[in-house]
């Protein structure tokens, strides 16, 4: 680990990695990367840009084309996969750390991030370890052999966001790997720092050299110039709703494979049977908390609406108010300190933006809505914004429909399951929802109901790599984890060989 960090101090803004080699920038340009607890930069990186895009994706092209690691045997690939889990447990420590640095997170959350990407390599390693390697078809003949194969699909282009910066890339990075691809990515402009880290650590795991390559840079140079990409076969993106239209669209031009997982706006949907109990009460209170502000809000798969059951709702949101209003705001990286900081001080306008248009269409604050206090572990410059829940909200207002990605909860309410299942439908997301109920017809009901790719009931928020995530509607196309996220990594090919070939005579001659 002392040799890793040695190593990224030496080579300083040189962040890009091409073909084996750490460069800097072609341009010279840098970029600041800031600590958002207090605004200051503590890191610098390489602004990439379109001429360093190409070169990142001929290395990766090079390495597809002319390499060995596309045709490697499967338990090569899979030792090589566990081997990084095996490092990354190793550095568990310094990755959470930095992390946390990087996106605001809390160190605690930054190590289990880091738990998650292990087991994400585990995984994929275990899932190509296990499988027959094709699967053979009945041609109705004893003379045909025919076999379903599958193959990498080329250079893979990997776009993250900086909300879950490590997590995000290894559900690209391991599946991919996996297949037999090659790939560039390009991790948010923000948080680029665990991203880079893990390209040592694939390196020392002995990955080949050009298959795998970063560029570190903006969105609208390098990542647009990775969508269009002649010379890239597929591209995997994480972000937001705007951006990904705009990689769907520059990737059509040369009919790339697309897979896009983008936001969410996630319905929490309490009925009162769940709030029964004096546990089943406090249960739903805690996980409706924790669905909400986990990371300030900025998960995909945050639960911003809270849909209550009408006769439960002045007793659910006076307790989630008050227990809101305790959370532990500060610099992530303190001990004992629950909520980071937003990620930017953009985001935290864009959340500020959002709470007052709802008070103009008339929600009501019941906690936050505002900038906390500066202290000690809150310098003034951070960009902390409180846990805010906003009671009274309808479903035509703007704070209720779009994804604040911020730490905002608003509270809408039915009388009816039919009710409660057609607001939490209303959107034009679908990425995750939950249903709390006492009742389990009704929570097999409701989640057969719900059109969203990750339904709980009576929880919120777990997720497991055996299982796919995605979205239905604007949350995405195609799935990440699970046998179909290592499928998106995948061409099909069917070998058909005809063992005792003889004309066919369908012309005279
Ligand atoms: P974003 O769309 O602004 O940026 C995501 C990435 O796309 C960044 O690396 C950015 O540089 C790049 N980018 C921006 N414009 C681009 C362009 N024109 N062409 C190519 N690349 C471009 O999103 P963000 O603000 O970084 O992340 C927040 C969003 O990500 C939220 O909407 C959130 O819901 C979503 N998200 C989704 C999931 C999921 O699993 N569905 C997970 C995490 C985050």
């Amino acid at each position: 680990m002392a040799n890793r960090t040695e190593t990224q101090a030496e080579r300083g803004h040189r962040t890009i990695h091409a073909g084996g080699e750490w460069l800097a920038a072609s341009s010279g340009a840098t970029r600041d990367i800031l600590d958002p607890a207090d605004a200051q930069p503590f890191a610098v990186v390489a602004e990439g840009d379109e001429k360093d895009t190409d070169r990142a994706v001929a290395a990766a092209r090079r390495a597809f084309d002319a390499g060995e690691w596309p045709h490697a045997p499967v338990a090569e690939r899979a030792a090589l996969l566990r081997r990084v889990a095996d490092l990354l447990v190793r550095d568990r420590e310094e990755l959470g750390l930095l992390e946390s640095r990087d996106a605001g997170k809390t160190v605690e959350e930054g190590r289990v991030d880091i738990d998650c990407v292990a087991d994400a390599f585990r995984y994929f390693a275990d899932l190509v370890a296990g499988e027959a390697l094709g699967r053979v078809v009945d041609a109705g003949s004893p003379d045909i052999h025919s076999v379903v194969v599958h193959e990498p699909v080329g250079v893979c282009a990997m776009i993250t966001p900086w909300n879950y910066p490590l997590l995000q890339a290894s559900w690209k990075i391991a599946p991919a790997l996996a297949a037999g691809n090659t790939f560039v990515i390009k991790p948010s402009e923000i948080t680029p720092l665990t991203t880079i880290a893990l390209i040592d650590l694939l390196v020392e795991a002995g990955l080949p050299t050009g298959v795998a390559n970063i560029v570190t840079g903006p969105g609208h140079t390098v990542g647009a110039r990775l969508a269009e990409h002649p010379d890239v076969d597929l591209v995997s993106f994480t972000g937001g709703l705007v951006s990904g239209t705009k990689v769907a669209q520059a990737a059509a031009v040369t009919v790339k494979k697309v897979a896009l997982e983008l936001g969410g706006k996630n319905p929490n949907v309490v009925f009162a049977d769940a709030c029964e109990t004096e546990e089943g009460f406090d249960t739903a209170v805690d996980q409706a908390l924790n669905a909400a502000f986990i990371h300030s809000g900025q998960v995909c798969s945050a639960g911003g609406r809270l849909i209550i059951e009408e006769s439960v709702r002045e007793r659910f949101v006076a307790e989630l108010a008050r227990r809101a209003a305790r959370i532990r705001l500060g610099r992530g990286t303190e001990e004992g300190v629950e909520c980071g900081p937003l990620v930017s001080e953009q985001q935290r306008a864009r959340t500020e933006d959002y709470v007052a248009s709802a008070l103009a269409e008339g929600a009501v604050v019941r906690c936050g809505g505002k900038r906390p206090e500066p202290s000690p572990e809150r310098p003034e410059s951070g960009y902390f914004y409180e846990p805010t829940v906003l009671d009274q909200c309808h479903r035509e207002m703007r704070v209720v429909r779009e994804e604040v990605f911020g730490p905002v909860l608003t509270v809408e309410t039915f009388r009816t399951e039919d009710e409660a299942v057609a607001l939490a439908n209303d959107t034009e997301y679908g990425l995750a929802g939950a249903v709390w109920t006492a009742d389990a017809g009704r929570a097999r009901r409701v989640a057969g109901r719900l059109r969203h790719g990750t339904v709980w009931i009576n929880d919120f928020h777990p997720y497991l790599p055996q299982a796919e995530w995605g979205g239905f509607g604007k949350s995405g196309v195609g799935r990440e984890l699970g046998p179909a996220g290592l499928a998106e990594y995948r061409e099909s090919k069917h070998v058909y060989q005809n063992l005792a070939p003889k004309p066919v005579r369908w012309f005279a001659g």
